[in-house]
């Protein structure tokens, strides 16, 4: 699997590989074949705009062709590399200069290396939600939509009933399962996929409550689905993962898989939720063999930084999404400080794992603030 990955400021080239892969940076000052030229980037970042884009796309992609074209054994053998393991191809973008998430050389060397290698597997990662780089982004995917063939959890958590249920009670006429959260398939849904390029896949639910052979129908769906729109990205989540295992080889490359981690900490939480205790949940989510997850550290709870730090680092997802309880006033959870919050983040920006916030209050996620 190719990939792409953003380093970060102040850490050792050779610090802290992803727990799962391979990392090439791939910046202008290195060897890599892959990087762009000092002329295409300085004249891209002197003034970023659209059409600066456009000449910076053109040029990089015939750069490479150019390349290639004359010696294509080292293409080849990052090809080769990424057959047998996943190898991720570093850049410090977006960065103060060039903001914009999705304008790297990085994206389009993976444009590149996926035309070139069709049998390649090539994960361009999902845009970023828009006014990400803000620490409110209002809604956790700015660019996601739900669809919920499947509805309905009976984890209870603390947590959900004044969001998510509140929402489903607006249904009430409509569907009493949805008005009492019962786990239950919506089949007339299974056709209609939303035109997002995000899709939260039964985001009012935890699917592991979905009978398995509806759920392989929803994959079926996504399947199908791609045939005539490859581009979307469809999260699935569980706070149980071992759901998902017998799944696995059926789903897309398009397909991310999310856990919830609030917390490290056992003790306590079944106060907080019915789900497996998180250290359950972690082994689960860590035993997947698949690729493509990410973890959500919402609402934080207070946890022990180094045991967290290293529980993330072993999972090695493609990114974390971290917030505090965003209704305080609804519910009240043993929250951690602000100034703890602030150094997990930065260890797993250290780490390599990118970190993408919402309800942060004082933290700064240095990444996207600089
Ligand atoms: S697992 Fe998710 S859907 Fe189920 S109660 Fe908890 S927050 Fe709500
Ligand atoms: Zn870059
Ligand atoms: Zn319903």
């Amino acid at each position: 699997m190719l990939s792409r990955y953003t380093r970060y400021r102040g850490r050792a080239a050779n610090a802290n590989p992803l727990p799962d892969g391979m990392r090439r940076d791939t910046r202008r000052h290195t060897k890599h074949i892959l990087r762009p030229t000092y002329e295409l980037v300085d004249a891209y970042v002197v003034k970023p705009t659209d059409a600066a884009w456009g000449r910076f796309r053109r040029g990089y992609l015939a750069l490479l062709e150019a390349r290639f074209q004359k010696d294509r054994a080292p293409f080849d053998e990052l090809a080769e590399q990424a057959t047998s393991a996943n190898v991720f191809l570093g850049c410090s973008c977006p960065t103060k200069k060039n903001p914009i998430h999705g304008r790297c050389h990085t994206f389009l060397a993976l444009e590149f290396m996926k035309k070139k290698y069709p049998g390649l597997t090539v994960i361009i990662p999902a845009p970023r939600p828009k006014g990400h780089n803000t620490n409110a982004t209002p809604n956790m995917y700015a660019e996601a939509q739900t669809w919920s063939p499947f509805k309905g959890c009976e984890f209870d958590c603390v947590y959900c009933s004044p969001s998510f249920k509140r929402h489903s009670k607006r249904q009430k006429r409509l569907c009493p399962d949805c008005y009492k959260y019962t786990p239950h398939c919506h089949e007339n849904r299974l056709r209609r996929i939303p035109s997002a390029p995000i899709i939260f896949v039964c985001g009012n639910a935890d699917i592991s409550f979905c009978p398995p052979d509806f759920a392989r129908r929803i994959i079926e769906r996504i399947v199908e689905h791609n045939a005539r729109a490859p581009h979307k990205t469809y999260y699935l989540q569980s706070k149980q993962p071992a759901y998902f295992e017998p799944f696995l080889s059926h789903l897309p490359e398009n397909v991310i898989l999310l856990t919830t981690l609030e917390t490290n900490r056992d003790n306590g939480y079944g106060t907080i939720s019915k789900a497996p205790p998180p250290s359950v949940r972690y082994e689960q989510f860590k035993a997947l063999n698949y690729p493509r997850k990410v973890v959500t550290v919402e609402p934080v709870l207070d946890f022990d930084l180094r045991t967290f730090v290293s529980w993330i680092r072993k999972i090695g997802p493609e990114y974390v999404w971290l917030g505090f309880n965003s209704k305080p006033k609804s519910v009240t959870l043993p929250e951690p400080s602000e100034d703890k919050v602030q150094r997990f983040a930065e260890k797993l920006l250290d780490a390599g794992i990118e970190v993408r916030g919402k309800t942060l209050r004082g933290v700064e996620l240095p990444a996207t603030s600089a």
